[in-house]
């Protein structure tokens, strides 16, 4: 079957059923640090963590340290503080808060190392920068004295010139990271004590217990803002994707499924599309039982990286409930993608919302169900990011 690649303008539809995952209020997890959206289920937070704690291991085991520092932070940042001004904060189940912990427990002395490598790092570029400065400075005012004493055996007498030698070239980009920013790090106040640790002063150096409502990373840091990594697509994605689906668009009947994946080199790899248990309708469909989903993530070290959802009767768009649904991805990660696919009409869309303004646009948007959005500014696009890779095969994975 053949696909064609198309963007498509908004094409609302204004009538239809409502579903769940409600409008979104502010609150991300971005390049630019971590809030907390009382609207988005407090769970898919804990999910997203697990996999933020993946990634960071991820840049750690390639030598990136400063991506794996940030992302760790992120981690702490959510779940030592951020995440008590959720609604649903009292209600996570007890096991779920545990398991939290423990990796808390894992990730503070790890975060603790890599701020002291990257402060070491940071010190020594200083030093060189410092130092090739004092060196322009030595040899400007050598061949000052130099022409001077020329001057002066020519015996005339000149107003000096100032010397033309280049000052030392700008500091190393990783020297303008806000290394002040590594010195913010939290106190664990309210974190179960552990004789194990040196009493947590490890953490702060002068253990005074504050948390710094600013920590986010310097915009010259590795993930800085409005740089997305590149999310490669299997080629046969949608044709396998297609062929699960096959009964249901048959019956007019919407499918979707959870586009997974790994990170490697700083690039997002989707390698599974999971379909779970769901219920479709014309268009429509909602996952069911997401634990199934989790659990085969876990097994598998898996990134939730998008979606994926069929169109039986229409063109490729993203409907309003669509723009909904994805911005709780793009809010987890931003580089999320929704693909839908038309068999009908024979188009595939590679969507997102648009950074600038839809993400925040779909994230205030109090309506659920479909509903009609202002047309312009557009709220959502072509995902300019990804990379359609023929040389990799989509896993399909049915869990219905
Ligand atoms: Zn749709
Ligand atoms: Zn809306």
């Amino acid at each position: 079957m053949m696909l064609h690649l198309k963007s498509v303008k908004i094409n609302c539809r204004t009538s239809g059923n409502v579903l769940p995952g409600g409008p979104l209020v502010g609150g991300r997890i971005g390049s630019d640090g971590v809030e907390v959206d009382g609207n988005i289920p407090i769970k898919r937070y804990y999910r997203s963590g697990l996999e933020m704690v993946r990634m960071a291991a991820v840049y750690l085991a390639e030598g990136n340290v400063e991506s794996a520092y940030i992302l760790y932070m992120k981690f702490i940042t959510l779940f030592v503080e951020k995440i008590k001004g959720h609604p649903e904060f009292k209600a996570v189940p007890a096991d779920l808060k545990q398991q939290n912990v423990k990796k808390l427990k894992e990730v503070f002395p790890v975060a603790e190392k890599l701020k002291e490598r990257l402060l070491e790092k940071f010190r020594r570029e200083y030093q060189q920068f410092l130092e090739a400065k004092r060196k322009a400075e030595r040899e400007r005012e050598e061949k000052r004295l130099r022409e001077e004493r020329e001057r002066a055996k020519a015996g005339t007498i000149v107003t000096p010139t100032p010397a033309k030698i280049p000052e030392p070239s700008a500091p190393p980009s990783s020297m303008l990271v806000d290394s002040g920013m590594l010195d913010r790090v939290l106190y664990p106040n309210d974190f179960p004590s552990d004789p194990s640790r040196s009493a947590a002063g490890l953490l702060l150096p002068d253990a005074k217990p504050a948390f710094d409502r600013t920590l986010k990373p310097s915009p010259t840091s590795v993930l800085a803002a409005g740089t997305l990594r590149s999310v490669t697509v299997p080629t046969n994605t949608m044709a396998k994707f297609l062929q699960l689906a096959a009964r249901n668009t048959a019956a007019n009947v919407e499918t979707c499924g959870i586009l997974a994946g790994k990170l490697a080199q700083n690039k997002l790899v989707i390698t599974h599309v999971i379909v779970p248990k769901q219920k479709g309708t014309a268009d429509s469909c909602t996952t069911m039982c997401e634990e199934d989903i989790f659990n085969y993530q876990d097994q598998q070290n898996l990134i939730t990286l998008g979606w994926i959802h069929t169109h039986p009767s229409q063109t490729a768009f993203l409907s309003s409930v669509d723009l909904h649904t994805h911005c709780s991805y793009q809010m987890m990660l931003e580089e999320a993608i929704a693909i839908v696919c038309s068999p009908k009409y024979q188009e595939t869309g590679f969507f997102c919302l648009t950074p600038s303004y839809g993400l925040d646009y779909i994230s205030q948007c109090r309506q659920s169900g479909f509903h009609p959005h202002p047309k312009d500014p557009p709220l959502f696009m072509e995902a300019l990011h990804i990379t359609l890779e023929d040389k990799v095969s989509i896993e399909v994975v049915d869990l219905r």
